[in-house]
């Protein structure tokens, strides 16, 4: 199923956490009661969770429970049950594991400012819709007047296929739209390069949470049995931010070739003339609805030649990883 970028799946909105208030775990809660609540933060052993009256609670978790920050839980006593999830985030780390970030994300923001690479937007958005997160980009430091070439530059690719953000956290000029976007009801997170200014952002809208701007640094040199935290953040209008350190400054995991084919920006108006094989790869198929778009000028051969290379890189990293997986497979 693919979820045009513009429309989110309508899912109850969760609880502000403005009326939140800390209790310990032998207040209140009635032993015999099951409550339904939302994990609001994660400390590796326990976690967060805020139920529908407001009351937050911390209720301890083993450490592989695979519970994560937008999960929504019933609780029982000190067990959690999770509810089923309608989306999971993922990311790769430095030596390849795969780690579940957050859940239950409508939307995935990229940030991008001047001198950062943009390379990484196209397999950002291909990998926001393969697991049915509406992307959107946000370009920060529009205070700065270089930015103005890159607004353009990335209007020109990206205004027919995800909303864009043209914003300045410093000054906080183009905040109101970013606000009024997520005030819908969205639940999203960020991604982009080290230096884009992605707490910035999260300090100019969730104020409490005060991170430190330009450390890069600080989560990694973290002492070894400090947890990193994730949070969820309510938004005052409405929506809600997910800050998870770790994901910010690493990889989104691989797409596929399949992923590509089916999701790549600026495909998009293509869409209703389908091509004539459902897995076409739009590179020599007969019927191909995106070559003839090309051939017809209404996508640029210079964003088809992108999305060329983009499929070439991902089916060798496919055919490699084929390979070592007939090396490793041990003989009979
Ligand atoms: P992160 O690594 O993506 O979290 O980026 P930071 O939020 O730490 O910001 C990196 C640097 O960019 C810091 O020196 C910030 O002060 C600066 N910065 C962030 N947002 C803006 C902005 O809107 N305008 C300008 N001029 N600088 C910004
Ligand atoms: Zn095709």
């Amino acid at each position: 199923m693919q979820i045009t970028d513009f429309t989110i799946k309508t899912r109850s909105y969760v609880f502000p956490l403005k009326r939140a208030r800390d209790i310990t775990t032998s207040d209140a809660i009635e032993s015999d009661s099951i409550t339904s609540g939302l994990i609001v933060a994660h400390h590796g052993i326990s976690v967060e969770v805020l139920f529908a009256d407001g009351v937050r609670r911390t209720v301890r978790v083993k450490r592989n429970s695979g519970h994560v920050v937008g999960d929504n839980v019933t609780v029982k006593e000190e067990v959690l049950t999770r509810m089923p999830r309608t989306t999971e985030l993922r990311r790769r780390d430095a030596r390849g594991g795969i780690h579940l970030v957050a859940a239950n994300l409508d939307v995935l923001g990229i940030v991008i400012a001047p001198l950062s690479p943009t390379g990484f937007i196209d397999r950002a958005i291909v990998t926001a819709r393969a697991i049915h997160l509406a992307p959107f980009v946000v370009i920060n430091k529009c205070d700065l007047a270089e930015t103005a070439e890159l607004v353009t530059s990335l209007h020109e690719t990206y205004a027919g296929s995800v909303p864009l953000f043209p914003l300045s956290a410093t000054t906080r000029s183009g905040l109101a739209s970013l606000l009024e976007f997520l005030g819908a009801g969205r639940r999203g997170v960020f991604v982009g390069n080290t230096g884009v200014g992605k707490s910035s952002l999260l300090n100019a809208f969730c104020p409490h949470i005060d991170l430190q701007v330009g450390e890069t640094s600080d989560y990694k040199s973290m002492g070894r049995h400090t947890t990193t935290v994730s949070t969820l953040h309510a938004l005052e209008g409405g929506g809600e931010l997910v800050d998870t350190p770790g994901f910010r400054d690493f990889g989104l995991v691989d797409i596929s070739a399949q992923d590509l084919a089916a999701h790549f920006p600026g495909f998009e108006n293509s869409a209703g003339e389908t091509c004539r094989f459902r897995n076409c790869r739009h590179r020599s198929e007969p019927g191909c609805a995106i070559i003839a778009s090309v051939q017809q000028g209404s996508i640029k051969e210079e964003r088809y030649a992108t999305y060329l290379n983009m499929l070439d890189e991902i089916e060798a990293d496919e055919e490699k990883n084929r390979d070592k997986g007939r090396r490793i497979t041990p003989q009979k």
